[in-house]
């Protein structure tokens, strides 16, 4: 028997939330990366008393409500809070991810203020329309990363940053060279060039490109910002990447802080954050965690529940990811969440294992090195399968299915023995 699988058709947002079988999903975009101590105090109490008490952290930086019930109610509450602009075309313009790696007012910070403040102008569903040009997908978006780039394997189609000399970088796509320009708006303004070519461009292809990378080979804008830019190739020695921040306290940057498997216990959030001076930063990261720089931070972490917070880079927690799996998922043949917590302290220290209730493979970690899902076999019954994740984090053909009746000791001896 093949599974059905329901394809839902674009991201939520606050004003265009998404139902799913348990409710209402809505998602928050923190400007900038950014949000205080007060306004995730209303987040909480929000997810306590109008959606699941989880608030999920989202791998490019978001944050999202599962389970609401009166979306518009919520809305207006987030609005309020300045979590959320108060028109729609502006919370649908593509969205501008940005490095926690910033300190308010520097140069980083001012190119995500003008960029974000360009892309509302000029990108919006309704700018776009005054040009008559359809609207951007839901999945193009534009990053601004910190000079070391620690987010260059996020999935952004236009990528900005300060370079250590103080020049103003901007790479197409993932593209391995870059262009560079002497100011701030120069960069934005060929972001911005390269967004509107886009959003012509793509109606050349069919089926059209949702995301740059699928049009470049294709067709290679030709612009007037671009060509007063230099151009660079990134150096093949290089260095390697910039690593993602793991939990624990990064000098001069604060305590980075992760919840298992990227949900934070709404009751756990509400504690943290009253615990805190109401104007405290509490900067979401691309990491599913939040880094947190505050006085006398050392003795708020002290205080924190382990049972929902992970701060030390160690905890076996940081191996395993799930998708919302059963009961809250109808699609859903395991406990995804459950299982992959109690399979956690068997996965290797290099390796990473998702547990996905269906073949559908939510949210799956870019990272994950193993992935193990349920699917119906020819009877109807519940099947386990292990599957290796490739470099472009897509599982393949199931290395080994068992029923998901077995002993938990027998899917632990399975995962050992595929190295998983
Ligand atoms: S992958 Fe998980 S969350 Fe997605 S549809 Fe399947 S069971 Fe539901």
């Amino acid at each position: 028997m093949t599974d059905a699988i329901q394809v839902q058709g674009w991201c939520p947002s606050a004003w265009q939330p998404m139902r799913a079988q348990d409710g209402w999903m809505v998602r928050v975009r923190p400007h900038c990366a950014s949000i205080s101590a007060a306004q995730w105090r209303l987040l909480a109490q929000l997810a306590l008393s109008q959606a699941h008490s989880q608030i999920e952290l989202t791998r490019l930086g978001n944050v999202q409500l599962r389970g609401v019930s009166e979306p518009q109610q919520v809305r207006s509450q987030l609005i309020a809070a300045q979590l959320v602009p108060v028109d729609a075309d502006a919370d649908l313009a593509p969205a501008v991810h940005c490095t926690p790696l910033y300190r308010s007012g520097d140069a980083t910070h001012a190119l995500a203020l003008w960029l974000s403040a360009a892309v509302v102008e000029r990108l919006s569903p309704h700018a776009l329309a005054r040009q008559a040009v359809a609207a951007l997908p839901g999945k193009f978006g534009l990053l601004v990363d910190d000079p070391d780039r620690h987010m260059q394997s996020i999935a952004a189609d236009l990528h900005l940053w300060v370079a250590a000399d103080q020049g103003y970088c901007l790479a197409l796509g993932d593209a391995a060279d870059w262009y560079c320009f002497a100011h701030a708006q120069d960069a934005v303004e060929a972001a911005v060039q390269v967004a509107l070519w886009f959003a012509s461009a793509r109606a050349t292809i069919t089926p059209a490109p949702t995301r740059l990378r699928g049009l470049l080979p294709y067709r290679q804008p030709d612009l007037p910002a671009l060509r007063a830019a230099q151009r660079r190739a990134a150096v093949a020695d290089g260095g390697s990447p910039a690593q993602a921040l793991s939990p624990g306290q990064h000098a001069g940057q604060g305590w980075v802080m992760a919840a298992p498997l990227g949900r934070i216990d709404a009751a756990a959030m509400h504690q943290l954050a009253s615990d805190l001076p109401a104007h405290t930063a509490i900067r979401v990261t691309a990491w599913r965690s939040l880094l947190v720089d505050a006085p006398a931070m050392e003795s708020h972490i002290a205080r924190l529940d382990p049972a929902h917070w992970i701060t030390q880079p160690d905890d076996v927690r940081l191996r395993v990811s799930a998708c919302t799996g059963a009961p809250r998922c109808t699609q859903a043949l395991i406990p995804a969440q459950a299982m992959a917590l109690a399979l956690a302290a068997q996965v290797a220290e290099n390796k990473h294992l998702h547990v996905s209730g269906c073949a559908k493979f939510c949210a799956l970690a870019a990272d994950a090195s193993g992935v193990l899902y349920a699917s119906r076999g020819a009877g109807g019954e519940v099947l386990l399968n292990a599957s290796a994740v490739d470099q472009r984090a897509r599982p393949g053909p199931p290395i080994s299915s068992l029923a998901h009746t077995e002993a938990p000791e027998k899917i632990q001896e399975l995962l050992h023995d595929l190295h998983l």
